[in-house]
């Protein structure tokens, strides 16, 4: 049995640990690391956590399956001191702690997905352009033309608008995945020679181009004198402004942050801006979409919500009802 499992999110992983067993799994992802949206972007002697900042613990199977990870220390919890914002003001102010825990990867957040990988087969800078049905089975296409091979089952665990590109057109859950769509976010990313003494770790801003700023290197296992920063734009933003230059979002949002937080942010001594086309999903409960003529799934957080948790949940489900159908 071959499987091929598109993606190498935390989606992803979760299915091939779950499918693993069951046949010979086979991960492919465009990029050059694993991790998806688990991201850590190294600008020596700088390292930013440039995709999800922490994640939170809620369903009881989530938390048996990163305990391991918490012992082996590749997970470790954040307790920042945590700001919100709202109209150039803080409108309120905590430490994090064991009773709200925030966890984060450690020494940096793609480390809990390079954990998660071992032991698993994974092709990178390998970008799946066509997924095709043929009499022997699922075939692989890449955006050289090359065939990666033909497999029994596919597990596409990229974000929605991506797989109606690659899936077949004529896959019965095509249309309703079509609907669906994720909003985009702009990650900037900032150096210093000096700390700048924010008064927090993490911050939330509410009704500004900008909605997070924290200190990367508050996080565990980080270079603490490497000061840096990374702050977010809101979805909303980023969608008007995906097609403005990047030197152009820099300075917008360096601007915007400096006068929230009472800093001049263009002292750093790097400056860097990533866009992100799919960040985040609404809640939504879209449950599993398989077609079981076709052996093809589709999984990933956009059917749940936005979150690293529910990416987790939603290739554990979609595993379970590969596995379902193999027994
Ligand atoms: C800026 C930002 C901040 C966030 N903050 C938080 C947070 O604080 N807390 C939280 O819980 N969540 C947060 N999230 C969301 C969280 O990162 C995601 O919910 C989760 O990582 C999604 O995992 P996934 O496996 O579903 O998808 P992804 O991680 O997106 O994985 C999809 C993979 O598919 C690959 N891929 C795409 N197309 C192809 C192709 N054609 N061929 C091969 N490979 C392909 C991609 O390279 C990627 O590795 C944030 C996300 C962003 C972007």
């Amino acid at each position: 049995m071959k499987i091929a499992i598109i993606g190498s999110g935390i989606s992803a992983l979760t299915a091939a640990r779950n499918l693993n067993n069951a046949g010979d799994v086979t991960i492919f992802d465009k990029s050059k690391g694993i991790g998806g949206r688990i991201a850590t972007r190294r600008a020596d002697p700088f390292a930013f956590d440039h995709g999800a900042q922490y994640f939170l613990i809620k369903n009881n199977n989530f938390e048996s399956f990163v305990s391991p990870f918490i012992e082996k220390g590749v997970v470790k919890r954040w307790d920042a001191y945590f700001k919100e914002f709202e109209g150039g003001k803080v409108i309120s102010e905590r430490q994090w702690n064991e009773s709200f825990a925030h966890y984060v990867g450690a020494p940096n957040m793609n480390a809990f997905c390079k954990s998660l990988a071992e032991n698993l087969k994974i092709i990178k800078k390998t970008r799946i352009h066509q997924v095709i049905k043929s009499d022997n089975g699922l075939k692989l296409i890449d955006d050289k033309d090359t065939e990666l091979g033909v497999f029994d089952w596919v597990v596409s665990t990229v974000p929605s608008r991506q797989a109606v590109d690659i899936l077949p057109k004529n896959l019965n859950f095509i249309d309703e995945i079509t609907s669906i769509k994720m909003s985009p976010c702009f990650t900037l990313m900032l150096g210093f020679e000096k700390d700048l003494n924010l008064g927090f770790d993490a911050a939330m801003i509410h009704n500004e181009l900008i909605s997070w700023a924290s200190v990367n290197s508050s996080k565990p296992d980080r270079r603490a004198n490497d000061f840096s920063l990374v702050i977010q734009s809101t979805n909303r933003w980023a969608d008007k402004n995906l097609n403005l230059d990047k030197n152009s979002v820099i300075s917008t949002m360096i601007s915007e942050a400096s006068g929230i937080i009472n800093r001049d942010l263009n002292v750093a001594i790097h400056k860097e801006v990533h866009g992100w086309h799919f960040a985040n999903a609404p809640k939504r409960d879209l449950g599993v979409f398989i077609d079981y003529d076709m052996k093809i799934a589709a999984c990933g957080d956009w059917c749940m919500h936005g979150r690293v948790e529910s990416a987790y949940l939603s290739g554990k489900e979609t595993a379970s009802k590969v596995l379902e159908a193999l027994a």
